[in-house]
C-alpha cells in the first residue's frame, strides 16, 4: 500500500504544496481544495485548517514539510477517536452484515470469511439474503472460495431471519466459531428492510447475542452513502463500518468523514474485488498512506 498507489492518497494533490520553500497564504488555500476535492466536507476541513494554521505558528515554523508532518498527525490523531477493535470473543461470534445493495456486502463476507480463516477461526456463513436465488449463489461461492461453511434457505424465498437462525442453529451444534450473516438491501422496502433487519436481530438474539453489526459503505458514493447509511444506524444497532471500493476511489476523507459524522468507528477497509482485498482500519497507517 504505497502511498503512490492509493487513487485515495493526497500525495499528488499535496507534492507541489510541499515542495515549495515556505509556507504562504497559497499554501493555506491549495491545501483547502486538496481537503474538499478529497471529501473531508467543508467542516472538518475548515476545523483541520483552523489547526493546522495554529501549530504552525505554536512551532513558529515556515517549512511546508512540518506542516505536511502536521497534517499526517492531525488526521491520524482524529482518526484515532474512535476504537475500530472487532469485538469477535464470543463463542459463536454472529457478525450481521448490512447496507444497500451493490455496496459489497457479499463480497466482504467473502473476503472476512477468509481474513478469519486465516487467524484459524472456523466460521459459516448465513445466506439470509433470501429474496433472489442468485443471490445465494453469489454468497455460496464466496464461502466455498474462502474455505467457510454455508447455510443456505431450504426453500426460495424462505424468511430471512430462520435462515439467520439457522446459521447460529448450525455453530452451536458443531462448533463454529464465527457466523457470517448476510442480508438483503433493497432500498425500495426500506421500512420493510429495517422490519427484516429488526427481526433478524430478534430471532438471532434467542440464541446467541449479536458481536457486530457492520453496516458496509461505498466509499465512490461519498455523502449520498452517508445519507443512506443514516437509516440503517438509526434503526439497526451498527456497531461498525466497513468502507468498500477505496481501490476506486481519489475521495481518501470520506474515511475520516464519515467516522466523525457517524460517531461508529470504522473497522474493516475494502480495496479490490479479490479475496485478500480486506484489510483492518489502522489510523496510523491510514494517516499515513493519505498525506504521503
Ligand atoms: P452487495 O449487493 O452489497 O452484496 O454487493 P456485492 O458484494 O454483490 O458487490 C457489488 C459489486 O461491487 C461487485 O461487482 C463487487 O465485485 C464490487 N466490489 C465489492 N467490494 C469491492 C471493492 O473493495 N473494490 C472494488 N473495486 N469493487 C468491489
Ligand atoms: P414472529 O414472526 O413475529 O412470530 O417472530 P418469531 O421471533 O417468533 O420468529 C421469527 C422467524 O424466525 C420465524 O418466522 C421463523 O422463520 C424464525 N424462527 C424463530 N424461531 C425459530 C426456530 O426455532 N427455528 C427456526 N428454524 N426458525 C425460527
Ligand atoms: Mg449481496
Amino acid at each position: 500500500m504505497a502511498g503512490r498507489s492509493n487513487p485515495w492518497s493526497l500525495g499528488n494533490a499535496l507534492r507541489g504544496m510541499f515542495a515549495k520553500p515556505t509556507i504562504d497564504e497559497n499554501t493555506w488555500d491549495d491545501l483547502e481544495t486538496a481537503l474538499i476535492t478529497a471529501d473531508f466536507g467543508p467542516d472538518i476541513s475548515e476545523a483541520v485548517i483552523a489547526d493546522l494554521r495554529e501549530r504552525v505558528q505554536r512551532y513558529g515554523t515556515t517549512d511546508p514539510r512540518d506542516l505536511q508532518l502536521m497534517l499526517r498527525e492531525l488526521i491520524e490523531e482524529r482518526l484515532a477517536n474512535y476504537d475500530p477493535t472487532l469485538h469477535l470473543s464470543e463463542r459463536p461470534a454472529v457478525i450481521l452484515v448490512i447496507g444497500v445493495n451493490g455496496v459489497g456486502k457479499t463480497t466482504t463476507i467473502g473476503k472476512f470469511a477468509k481474513f478469519l480463516g486465516n487467524y484459524g477461526r472456523s466460521v459459516v456463513v448465513g445466506a439470509a439474503d433470501t429474496f433472489r436465488a442468485a443471490a445465494v449463489e453469489q454468497v455460496a461461492t464466496w464461502a466455498e472460495r474462502a474455505g467457510a461453511a454455508i447455510v443456505r434457505p431450504q426453500q426460495p424465498g424462505q424468511d430471512p431471519a430462520s435462515v439467520a437462525f439457522q446459521t447460529v442453529e448450525y455453530a452451536k451444534r458443531t462448533g463454529t466459531e464465527m457466523v457470517i450473516i448476510d442480508t438483503a438491501g433493497r432500498l425500495h422496502t426500506k421500512g420493510g428492510l429495517m422490519d427484516e433487519l429488526s427481526k433478524i436481530r430478534r430471532v438471532i438474539e434467542k440464541q446467541a447475542p449479536i458481536a457486530e453489526v457492520l453496516l458496509v459503505l461505498d466509499a465512490t458514493t461519498g455523502q449520498n452513502g452517508l445519507a443512506q447509511a443514516q437509516a440503517f444506524i438509526e434503526h439497526a444497532g451498527v456497531t461498525g463500518l466497513v468502507l468498500t471500493k477505496l481501490d476506486g476511489s481519489a475521495k481518501g476523507g470520506f474515511v475520516l468523514n464519515v467516522q466523525e459524522k457517524t460517531g461508529i468507528p470504522i473497522k474493516l477497509i475494502g480495496q479490490g474485488e479479490r479475496i485478500g482485498d480486506l484489510t483492518g482500519f489502522t489510523p496510523h497507517v491510514f494517516a499515513q498512506n493519505l498525506v504521503g
